[in-house]
């Protein structure tokens, strides 16, 4: 490994550092700018100003901290350039700048969500971000994530889940929401508060021990184009699961899995020529494997997260208890019959 120290202390401060910024930035925009009319009108703009905004506030962190390290970042500001952008580049400059110590000007900012058009690739580190994860959980007031992770020469070793609108524990779904988890190679997967939690508050998570599917819970996309829910219905009756699955968006998904809500992660392909992207899978990936869970793509290859922008090696994504998994990969397999 190129970089200096494998204990990624600072790396995994600054990551939570950045994640908790752009997770209070996406809430400050769900409080002022969602309402029940961009909600009827299914207006995005909201959630595409707090998507460029948050960007722009995890790469100014990540430059101020660590001035070389590239970005693979989901967002460019081609949407905010020229006079058609100024609308939009308005907003997000006002959004920024109430949260920056100094004001940033516009051209600033945009160069800062630029930070992201790394091209990722095998050697070296860089940073992976989708600055909100589940956008239309976002709109909802449901489910969402900010997702960033460190890659280091092809392998993710730092990963950090920002999840506003997760229930701290799972049997109190309407109580204290708001959670942060971190995991770092080797060092195992923790959740806390979101925010003020602090180091003192994290508890160390784990995936689900149980070991016969007829126990277990799913969960899987809300949206239909982002996973076929008929394979796994037809996986869920291979694998004799009673219990209806668990819709939700974003990487929360994942840590769902990472601390037993749920026991697996299905992700099946709609189309073939879909690339998952790596800003989607990357802190995810990690925090599963740091909770003792397992991670494949459908055909229970490990995810590459060493090829460049996206997961171009893989399809589809299978998360699951290590007691289960294996069960888990022959039902999908049986199920899609070597269609990827
Ligand atoms: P989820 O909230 O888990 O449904 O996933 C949201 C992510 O799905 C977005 O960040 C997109 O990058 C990604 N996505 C977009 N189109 C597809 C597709 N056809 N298949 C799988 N994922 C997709
Ligand atoms: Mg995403």
């Amino acid at each position: 490994m190129s970089r200096a120290s494998a204990y990624f202390g600072k790396e995994r401060a600054v990551a939570i550092e950045a994640v908790e910024c752009a997770s209070r930035v996406c809430q400050a925009v769900f409080k002022r700018l969602v309402t029940e009319e961009t909600l009827t009108k299914k207006d995005k703009s909201p959630v595409t100003v707090a998507d460029f905004g948050a960007q722009a506030v995890v790469n100014l962190i990540l430059e101020k901290h660590f001035p070389d390290d590239p970005v693979v970042g989901e967002e460019d500001s081609k949407d905010l350039q020229g006079e058609e952008g100024r609308v939009l580049r308005e907003k997000v400059v006002d959004l920024v700048n109430t949260i920056t110590e100094q004001p940033l000007s516009s051209d600033e900012i945009l160069r800062l969500i630029d930070r992201g058009q790394y091209a990722g690739g095998p050697k070296g580190s860089h940073w992976t971000l989708d600055p909100i994860d589940g956008t239309k959980g976002f709109l909802r007031g449901e489910q969402f994530a900010v997702c960033l992770a460190l890659i280091v020469d092809g392998k993710v070793r730092v990963g950090v889940l920002g999840c506003p609108n997760l229930p701290y524990e799972l049997d109190k779904p309407d109580g204290e929401r708001g959670v942060l988890m971190v995991a770092v190679e080797g060092q195992g997967a923790f959740q806390r508060r979101l925010h003020g939690g602090g180091r003192a508050d994290e508890v160390l998570i784990h995936a689900s021990k149980v070991a016969d599917t007829r126990d277990a819970t799913f969960c899987e996309s809300v949206e239909a184009a982002h996973t076929s829910h008929g394979d796994s219905a037809n996986i869920a009756k291979l694998l004799n699961i009673t219990r209806p699955s668990v819709r939700m968006d974003s990487q929360c998904k994942y840590a769902a899995v990472a601390r037993g809500d749920a026991d697996i992660y299905l992700r099946l392909p709609q189309k073939a020529a879909y690339e998952e992207k790596i800003w989607d899978h990357a802190a995810g990936n990690i925090i599963i494997h740091e909770s003792g869970g397992r991670v494949t793509d459908v055909n229970g290859n490990p995810l590459d997260f060493s090829i460049g922008r996206t997961l171009s090696a893989n399809k589809g994504v299978i998360a699951a208890n290590a007691n289960i998994f294996d069960t888990v990969i022959d039902a999908v397999q049986t199920t899609l019959a070597g269609k990827f």
